[in-house]
């Protein structure tokens, strides 16, 4: 079972484009990426289960059903004190803008809410880096990786939400570096890179089995020991971008899953081919529909291509 860290919260995207300042009304929509990530790896065929913490309020009720109704294994905590996390999204040419609240369940998780046994058990273990934003998730999560390095393979989507980290950047680059030297796995946008290499973060100062570096409707690069592979995007009508990312790391993930190359392997360069069409097609498609609960079911990918060919490494 792969399992997600991470916050689940509810998405208010607005029906209409344009400014917040303008927009009339919302529409509600789970999401959360680590979430989203959780739901697009079940929505895939792979066994998947979300770590996270909602309020004892109605948003947390629709929150857990939805990710029962997905399939989605959860272990989840109800906070008495704080409400369901939920974010306000503008959509400006289908792309998102956020605005995140503060002050909710899942910045609360602490040690209790990790469910140890269940963590040392998993394929993978995924996370990113709103939790490390506030205490005291951000301790809980450190912890937890710390426990987890060496023993289960870590994934981390960078994420950068600079809104939760306003006159605290050197803060937040000192977690994100933190996080690197625990990942196994790294995902991130073209422009979070530049943002972190601006900064003095390099990714070749760490010892990755996997990069991936998203690039919107310019594809993705995958790296992995030395092998540097470009693929180019699939070419769709975006209607919501919400949740690309999520979509494409969860196929990342199902892809590596798929093609048994999640133990230490190396990562050859058709390996790193196979695995950037595959995730930039399901990410595609989620661009296609609303919210960011958009990745294709398996049924509906199973005879494609991109997903057939995953297999070709485990016959060789
Ligand atoms: P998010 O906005 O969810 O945080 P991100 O910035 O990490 O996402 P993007 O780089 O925007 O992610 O997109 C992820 C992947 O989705 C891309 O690598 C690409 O495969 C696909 N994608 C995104 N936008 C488009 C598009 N307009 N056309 C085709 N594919 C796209």
């Amino acid at each position: 079972m792969m399992v997600s860290i991470g916050e689940v919260l509810i998405d208010f995207i607005a029906v209409e484009e344009g400014n917040l300042k303008n927009v009339k009304a919302f529409e509600k929509h789970p999401g959360g990426a680590p979430a989203n990530v959780a739901v697009g790896l079940s929505r895939l065929g792979v066994d998947s289960a979300l770590v996270s913490k909602v309020g004892d309020d109605p948003f947390g009720d629709f929150l857990l059903e939805r990710l029962h109704d997905e399939g989605v294994k959860t272990f989840v905590a109800r906070d008495p004190e704080r409400h369901t996390g939920i974010v306000f999204v503008q959509l400006i040419g289908a792309r998102p803008e956020f605005i995140l609240y503060d002050g909710v369940a899942y910045f609360n998780m602490g040690g209790e809410d990790f469910p140890d046994d269940v963590l040392e058990s998993a394929e993978l273990v995924h996370f990113g880096s709103v939790l490390f934003a506030r205490e005291p998730s951000r301790s809980a999560l450190f912890e937890a990786l710390r426990d987890l390095k060496g023993k289960v393979p870590l994934s981390y989507d960078v994420n950068i939400r600079p809104d939760l980290w306003r006159g605290r950047e050197d803060e937040m680059l000192g977690d994100i570096e933190r996080a690197l030297k625990l990942a196994d796995i790294v995902k991130l946008g073209d422009g979070e890179l530049a943002y972190l290499e601006e900064n003095g973060i390099n990714l070749e100062d760490f010892d990755f089995r996997l990069v991936a570096i998203t690039k919107g409707a310019g594809g993705s690069e995958l790296l992995s020991c030395g092998s540097r592979v470009h693929v180019p995007a699939y070419d769709v009508e975006p209607l919501d971008t919400t949740g690309a990312g999520d979509a494409f790391m969860a196929a990342l993930l199902a892809g590596l899953h798929y093609s048994n190359l999640l133990g230490n392997g190396v990562l050859r360069e058709d390996d790193l081919e196979r695995l950037g069409r595959f995730a930039n097609l399901i990410a595609a498609l989620s661009t296609t529909q609303r919210g960011a609960w958009s990745v294709p079911k398996i049924e509906n990918v199973a005879l494609m291509r991109e997903f057939r060919e995953l297999h070709q490494r485990s016959r060789r």
